[in-house]
């Protein structure tokens, strides 16, 4: 083997291995033209026509494979043909001239077009879906063993939402299991696919997948899921235990790999599987730490001495992967290069076959030169044929089944039986990967690759060409990353800090006015809400005296601060970002004590504050630069920005670091001086925003740090003469509250004062009739439950169209139940308690009076460790609220959510619409048109479609709303720092005497 210079290290296969390679892929492509069977493009009718579009046209593919999988949700032949009019258009005619007059007629009789519409996408189903009951399944199992083809049974159902969905598709694993034992148990000897090394391997192979036995898996929690899964396995391995039947453990996304690996060792290694029953676990090499997964895998197999079955796959979930990874801002963890995941896949085949004693291998591929490789390897080292096997999809690659049956190879179908609802699913798959431009399918079927071509060496290819140029950024922003908690890594320094900062006391903190630190005040405990007798830190507070004292620092402070380049001001911002990455983990951990977030919306906190930071500071060094208004021959125009005053920052606790930073930091870049008064309930946090801030070198009386209560120094700060503007995030009653005092002109007020104010919402999530409700559920939770609903953003009414309504909330309610209550501090919690005893009479009164107004369909039991400790709230649904309801007009700002039924979208847009309130709203549709309508007539300030409606991005979904929910600014948004500043025109004559300077023309 010769290394290669790639960034991978892949190596080349020395000569005569790749001469054997190709001899055996030649040999492989005469016997699939002696078993010819239909490629991809090859089936008649309207699949080869969908086939070779979808191929020409990605616009057309992607509008055709959403219709696809709305398709088995429209339950109306109208709503089936409305749907194919908005996705295709006339392109649906072309696909089917008879559609013409279907379509023409359609409006009288929509069955004319529905019913053959349905008919041609169930056959194309039929094509990769073996069928829909475990008889299905028996036939198909006996033709393939007449064929000499084993089989591998995949169940159909991707998602479950709830206990009660895992508790079924545990039954219907053991039914199958069972069914298809007892049918097979009486068939005659074994086919030669079934036949390993050892004698008949078992007949029943059952594929699974971990995700559809639990709906909790929690990233941050893996020990927790993995009991979970344990608990429905163990059923599943044990009757295929007492059948001497085989369970595959299929491999998903990457967010589930480390979950399924350790699962799949730490299940075998309790003393009732450790022998039976036989296991597999597919490995995906388009992952770049595959080989180190399979090695450990090997390693594990070898010093358990429990022989498994590795099945090698490329990997189903490559564009996911990848769009994910870029949205979030994490490391992509599969390939960028197709070549590299063949590569790699051939390097692990090698890995596989030097260890086939223990880790046989089974390649599942439809790849002619990945299969060819395996074989020319496994020939090379002696490798018994019946000591490893092939797989491949049902209704794919049939040809080169048939070849390697015939080449003497053992081959395996993996065949999915169920229903057409999760067969969509599947099937979309299937169809993106048959028209994947790099697939291989496609090259040979359909783009007339040559055999040469399609069994060149991936790493001869990879040497041959160059890694792609990075995209250039497009702007010099970027959001910080959250934690990926997947890794255990990031899970082990959360648990760390989270061990640091509950054993500190937390400190006192004094207040901090012109760089003067004040600690001989009233000093005021702040407690952990999930435990409140733990102290987290105690501060000075504020007396309206020092709330003058800090305006007069402030006033004195500013001009020089002012006076510094923009660059300067936006760099100290820059600074303090760095700051705040640097002890992410720190301050997430406070976040979770002073103000019981849960680790992933603490983490998120922290990253929207190092956000806020840099966008702003970006900004700033744009605005810095004098605007040239108009360019006039002979005079110069523009337009410069000069900061306000002094103004203060008034923050909530439920954003501790973020909202308190962001309302902090756009002032201060802009040049204008700043009093932090932070929530009373959060302090502790705002503190070391106030340290970090004056490490990062903004002078004193710049920055000053003012806690205390509301009602006195907030007050007396909004009505003094000496502020020129208000940063508020917060309630309602004292943001009008603040509005109003700070329009009263005070004698000796140099500005007129303008107030930032955000305020809160009644936010809803319209359901429309053909939503997908596996996303739809779980996005309303999170919305609604997510740090116990108190986000000014949470969900707190589902409007649910009449179509869908009890099947929605059939499937809401029985999810709920599987909402973590508990600790903030576990990893998998996602509700903790509410900030404060007031705060959470506040919301019982509120749930109190929805028994009265409507029906409480669901509320948590508390767990009774936590019941009596702190200040819980348990999650409640009501349902049949009618939209008059205090609970359905009112914000409560907890836990709580109201389902109301709505006629049709025009009544959901009205019910929605109807509050005071527009900040957050959502839809959740797969129609084309009730998006487009949302897009124009849902007026919120920020809208979400088809995904939960929380968790704005700076710059990407700049934050804030208007009705009563605030004055229609836009945090970590463009235009944002132009509140702080006032604008100003300058305008210069250059021509002297008749001579314009040339740059002046
Ligand atoms: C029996 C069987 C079981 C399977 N079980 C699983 C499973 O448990 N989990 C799972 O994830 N998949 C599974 N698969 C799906 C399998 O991963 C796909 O069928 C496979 O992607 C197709 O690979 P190929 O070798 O047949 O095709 P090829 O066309 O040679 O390869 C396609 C592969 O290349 C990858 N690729 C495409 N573009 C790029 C790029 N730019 N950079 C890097 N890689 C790229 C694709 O993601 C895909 O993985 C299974 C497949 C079979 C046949």
């Amino acid at each position: 083997m010769r290394p290669m210079t790639s960034e991978a290290q892949f190596l080349q296969p020395e000569p005569a291995v790749e001469a054997a390679v190709r001899a055996v892929g030649e040999g492989l492509f005469r016997l699939m033209e002696a078993h010819p069977s239909p490629g991809i493009l090859s089936k008649k009718g309207a699949y080869a026509r969908i086939m070779e579009w979808s191929m020409k046209d990605p616009a057309f593919k992607a509008q055709l494979f959403r219709f696809v999988d709305v398709l088995p949700t429209l339950d109306s032949s109208a709503e089936i043909v409305r749907h194919l009019r908005e996705y295709l258009g006339d392109k649906a005619v072309e696909l089917s001239p008879a559609m013409r007059t279907g379509l023409a007629a359609a409006g009288l009789a929509p069955a004319l077009v529905a019913g053959p519409v349905r008919a041609n996408v169930e056959s194309m189903a039929r094509q990769f879906v073996a069928g829909t009951t475990p008889d299905d399944l028996v036939r198909r199992l006996r033709s393939n063993a007449a064929a000499g083809i084993a089989t591998t049974i995949d169940l159909l159902g991707e998602t479950v939402v709830s206990e009660a969905e895992a508790d079924a598709f545990l039954r219907r694993n053991i039914e199958v299991l069972e069914t298809v034992a007892r049918a097979v148990g009486g068939d005659a000897a074994p086919c030669f696919s079934d036949l390993g090394t050892g004698g008949a391997l078992p007949r029943v192979n059952l594929s699974v997948k971990v995700s559809a036995l639990t709906p909790e898996v929690h990233p941050a929690d893996p020990l927790r899921s993995v009991d979970r899964l344990k608990e429905r396995l163990r059923p599943i391995l044990r009757r295929a235990g007492q059948l001497g039947a085989f369970i595959n453990f299929d491999m998903e996304s990457h967010a589930l790999k480390d979950l399924t690996l350790s699962l799949f060792r730490s299940i075998l290694e309790e003393d009732e599987f450790r022998v039976r029953p036989a296991v597999g676990i597919a490995i995906q090499a388009y992952l770049r730490d595959s080989e180190r997964d399979l090695r450990g895998l090997i390693g594990w197999a070898r010093s358990a001495g429990r022989p498994i079955v590795v099945r090698l796959v490329k990997g189903a979930y490559w564009d996911y992967e990848t769009t994910l990874a870029l949205q979030r801002g994490w490391p992509v963890p599969v390939w960028s290069r197709k070549p590299e995941s063949d590569a790699t896949y051939e390097r692990l085949s090698l890995l596989l076959l030097e260890n086939a004693g223990v880790a046989a291998p089974a390649f599942a591929s439809h790849n002619v030169r990945s299969c060819a490789h395996a074989i020319a390897q496994a020939d090379r080292l002696g490798v018994d044929p019946r000591a490893y096997e092939f797989q491949a999809l049902y209704g794919m690659a049939d040809g080169l089944k048939s070849a390697l049956v015939a080449s003497g190879r053992r081959v395996r179908e993996y065949c999915p039986v169920g229903d057409l609802l999760p067969g969509m699913a599947y099937l979309v798959r299937r169809l993106l990967e048959n028209t994947s431009n790099e697939g291989f399918l496609r090259a040979k079927d359909a783009g007339g690759a040559t055999r040469e071509e399609l069994l060149r060496s991936p790493v001869e290819i990879l040497n041959a060409g160059r890694p792609p140029a990075a995209a250039p950024a497009a702007t010099s922003f970027r959001n910080a990353p959250c934690t990926d908690f997947n890794l255990e890594e990031s899970r082990s320094r959360m648990r760390g800090a989270l061990e640091r900062a509950a054993g500190e006391s937390g400190g006192r903190h004094p207040i901090v006015i012109g760089g003067r630190r004040i600690s001989d005040r009233e000093m005021i405990p702040s407690f952990n809400p999930a435990r409140p007798r733990q102290a987290v830190g105690h501060w000075a507070r504020a007396t309206e005296a020092d709330a003058d004292a800090a305006v007069a620092a402030a006033r004195a402070a500013w001009p020089a601060w002012a006076a510094r380049p923009a660059a300067e001001r936006a760099a100290v911002l820059e600074r303090a970002a760095e700051l705040i990455e640097a002890s992410r983990f720190d301050l997430s951990a406070l976040e979770v004590l002073e103000a019981a977030k849960p680790w992933i919306e603490a983490d998120a906190d922290v990253s929207e504050a190092v956000d806020f930071c840099r966008f702003y500071a970006s900004e700033m060094r744009e605005l810095g630069r004098p605007r040239i208004t108009q360019a006039v021959p002979g005079e110069r125009d523009i337009q410069v920005w000069t900061p306000r005053g002094v103004g203060v920052a008034i923050a909530p606790w439920n954003f501790p670091l973020a909202i308190l930073c962001g309302l902090t930091a756009a002032p201060l870049v802009a040049g204008n001086a700043v009093i932090m008064k932070p929530a009373e309930q959060t302090t502790v946090i705002a503190a070391r925003l106030m340290a970090i801030l004056s490490e990062a070198g903004v002078p004193p009386g710049v920055v000053n740090f003012l806690p205390g209560f509301g009602e006195d120094v907030g007050a007396r700060l909004v009505a003094h003469p000496g502020i020129d503007f208000v940063a508020f995030t917060g309630s309602r009653a004292v943001g009008c509250r603040i509005w109003e005092t700070a329009g009263r002109t005070q004698p000796g007020q140099a500005n007129l004062k303008k107030v930032v104010c955000e305020m809160g919402g009644k936010n809803a999530l319209i359901i429309d009739n053909d939503a997908d409700l596996d996303e739809a559920i779980p996005a309303a939770l999170y919305s609604a439950f997510g740090y116990s609903g108190q986000k000014c953003s949470a969900l707190s009414r589902l409007v649910v169209l009449g179509g869908v309504h009890d099947r929605f909330v059939e499937r809401l309610l029985a999810a709920c139940a599987s909402v973590a209550v508990g600790d903030p501090s576990e990893p998998g919690t996602l509700v903790g308690p509410v900030i404060d005893a007031e705060s959470c009479e506040r919301i019982l009164g509120c749930i109190e009076r929805g028994k009265r107004e409507a029906t409480l369909a669901f509320q948590s039991k508390l767990p009774a460790a936590i019941a009596s400790v702190g200040t819980y709230v348990p999650p409640t649904v009501f349902v049949d609220v009618p939209p008059s309801a205090s609970i359905a007009r009112e914000e409560i700002f907890g836990p709580v959510v109201s389902v109301l039924r709505a006629r049709d979208l025009d009544e959901a847009l009205h019910i929605a619409m109807d509050v005071d309130y527009a900040l957050t709203g959502g839809l959740f549709s797969r129609s084309p048109s009730a998006l487009e309508r949302a897009q124009r007539e849902y007026r919120v300030g920020n809208l979400y479609l088809n995904r939960g409606i929380t968790g704005a991005i700076v710059e990407r979904q700049p934050f804030g709303g208007f009705g009563m929910s605030g004055g229609g600014t836009k945090a970590g948004g463009k235009g944002y720092l132009e509140n702080f500043l006032f604008p100003r025109s300058i305008a210069e004559n250059v021509m002297r005497r008749g001579f314009t300077p040339p740059e002046e023309r």
